[in-house]
């Protein structure tokens, strides 16, 4: 069998990238092919605010380890100050002194800066537009088909989360996609002006549409921004933008009635992410489990790994996992 590549990597997400900057360096053959016209799978940053993860935490060493090899930096999720109450029925307090996601940290300029140096570092070996429809695993390698073109690898590493390996006629036992079927907005200001009114920008909902709401200024909060994720579905409903904007005011006051900008990312709704089981998220955070390599094919994703599953920490570390899978075969 003629092969293009030696090793093809399914996914351009954190966990693929991580992987093949780590082969590219030792001077593996590999290729990667990423459905969408941008890397990073789930994180995504337009304008440095992050529409897909937002936070690691201090426990998370390799992510603190990639970022600071990157070059790049840290900084504290904005947590002094009281947080916004909002009950069932529209009862607002502001009196709790309590910050959600204290001793999380943020990535200057956004999570994406991670990803897009990664991918950089990749030059052609990254392929993007291209949406992989089968995957044929045989006697002497991998047949990668897609819309108009097919790939032969000798192996090939599915960095994608399982609901979609199986999409690509791969049998892989099932996991929810962790944070699928959820969408996120952001609302940009011109200040932080909660700030000033003694709040952290924290807010929980039982009203809606959102139902946790966040500081997302930049560092230095030379603009203000908050960001909420919607309750399930909600972003689906027409008048979710208008709705959010009500909710926005109710807690925060007339100053957020008019953002400068407001982005919505509905995960749940993007095949490159979701199916339709991720519409039902798990109301807990499932436990992840390895998926134990084929002959030919190695399976990464966060959602493959034991330690940190579901988060960019367990992306990382499925990337190692699947590094260390490589080390053993050897034809
Ligand atoms: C709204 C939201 C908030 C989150 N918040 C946090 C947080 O604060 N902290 C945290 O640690 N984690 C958070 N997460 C989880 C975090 O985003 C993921 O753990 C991480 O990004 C997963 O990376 P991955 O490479 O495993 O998967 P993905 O990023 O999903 O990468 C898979 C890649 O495969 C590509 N692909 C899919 N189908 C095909 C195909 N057929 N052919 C070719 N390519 C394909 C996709 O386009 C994608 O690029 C959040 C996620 C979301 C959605």
């Amino acid at each position: 069998m003629n092969m293009d590549t030696d090793l093809c990597i399914i996914g351009a997400g954190l966990s693929g990238l991580a992987l093949a900057a780590k082969l590219q360096a030792e001077g593996r053959d590999v290729i990667v092919l990423e459905a969408r016209d941008r890397s990073g799978g789930r994180v995504l940053s337009p304008g440095g605010y992050d529409l897909g993860p937002s936070w690691i935490w201090p426990h998370n060493h390799r992510m603190l380890a990639l970022i600071e090899s990157l070059g790049l930096t840290t900084f504290a999720q904005y947590a002094s100050g009281r947080l916004v109450f909002e009950d069932a029925v529209g009862r607002v307090r502001r009196d709790l002194d309590f910050a959600t996601m204290g001793g999380a940290l943020r990535v200057e300029g956004g999570l994406a800066r991670v990803t897009d140096a990664l991918a950089a570092g990749l030059g052609d070996r990254l392929r993007l537009a291209c949406r992989v429809h089968l995957v044929l695993e045989e006697a002497e390698g991998v047949s990668v088909l897609m819309e108009e073109r097919r790939i032969r690898a000798r192996r090939v590493i599915l960095a994608l989360p399982p609901r979609l390996v199986a999409s690509l006629g791969v049998a892989v036992p099932d996991a929810p996609t962790w944070m699928a079927g959820h969408a996120k907005l952001v609302a940009t200001y011109p200040t932080a002006f909660w700030r000033e009114n003694g709040l952290n920008g924290d807010a929980i909902s039982h009203r809606g549409p959102l139902a946790e709401i966040h500081d997302a200024s930049p560092v230095g909060a030379k603009v203000g921004a908050l960001f909420g994720f919607a309750q399930v579905g909600a972003a689906r409903q027409p008048e979710f933008r208008d709705a959010a904007i009500a909710q926005l005011v109710r807690l925060f006051g007339q100053d957020a009635a008019t953002p400068d900008d407001l982005l919505i990312k509905d995960w749940s709704n993007d095949p490159a992410t979701a199916t339709k089981a991720d519409l039902t998220p798990p109301s807990d955070h499932p436990t992840y489990n390895a998926l134990p390599p084929t002959r030919r094919l190695i399976f990464a994703g966060t959602e493959t790994s034991y330690d940190n599953g579901g988060f960019l920490e367990g992306a990382l570390a499925s990337a190692e996992a699947a590094h260390a899978a490589l080390g053993f075969v050897t034809d």
